[in-house]
């Protein structure tokens, strides 16, 4: 699968649409109009790929929608050689995001079939990160403190594991609610012991599951 003029025009045209949406972090932009995100899904259609909208990626998951991605990193305010955690590697195309912004990216995910695809597609696009298998209420306790923390599920509540992996002076972004429907935490670490939240709208994300036989 290649990655033509005609993938390349219509990347520019989804940048245009996430700036006019509010997105004004060009670096994010700038990685978006890099990743080729119709290799990301099963059978590259394009005519989906760079649409705003999220689309299966088989074990019934989603790769969230372009606009959901760039907002919540947008939100983290990445900066290089951040020591980043994701919550649900999927596809691969949000730590793509956080790789290409120079981030120290470790990435969970509890599908065993996504997590063994990802691990190896993600790489051969020339995208390194840490790949793990495991349960994301969890975290990573071997590889904290994080400097930031990327829920890319619905949690029902803010997983008090991933708040302790946090650096003080780090955050969080969280989408939370076990309706149709979550709201987004910013979640900052204040000190050892205390942590401020915001809230940042309504979006709408595939659940974040508790494991029955975890997997770390
Ligand atoms: N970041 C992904 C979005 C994937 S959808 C992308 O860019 O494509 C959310 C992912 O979270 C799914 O792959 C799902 O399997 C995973 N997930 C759900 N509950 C989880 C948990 N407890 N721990 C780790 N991953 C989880």
């Amino acid at each position: 699968m290649i990655d033509t003029f005609r993938h390349k025009g219509l990347r520019k045209k989804l940048v245009k649409e996430l700036s006019s949406k509010g997105i004004t972090n060009e670096n994010i932009l700038k990685a978006i109009n890099n990743i080729p995100r119709h290799l990301f899904m099963d059978n590259a259609f394009i005519d989906f790929a760079y649409q705003d909208k999220a689309f299966p990626i088989g074990s019934g998951q989603t790769i969230s929608q372009p606009y959901t991605v760039a907002f919540q990193t947008q939100l983290l305010e990445i900066k290089s050689n951040e020591k980043v955690l994701e919550i649900g590697t999927g596809s691969g195309y949000q730590a793509a995001v956080l790789t290409i912004l120079n981030a120290d990216v470790y990435t969970i995910e509890r599908q065993k079939d996504l997590f063994k695809k990802t691990k190896s597609f993600l790489p051969s696009l020339g995208y390194n990160c840490m790949f793990v298998y495991g349960d994301g209420y969890k975290g990573l306790e071997n590889f904290a403190p994080f400097d930031k923390i990327l829920l890319t599920c619905g949690a029902p509540f803010i997983p008090e594991a991933l708040i302790k992996q946090l650096k003080v002076g780090g955050k969080m972004v969280a989408p939370i609610g076990d309706g149709d429907t979550q709201v987004m935490h910013l979640i900052e670490k204040t000190s050892n012991s205390t942590h401020s939240i915001t809230t940042h709208g309504e979006f709408s994300f595939v659940p974040m599951l508790i494991n029955k036989n975890n997997g770390n």
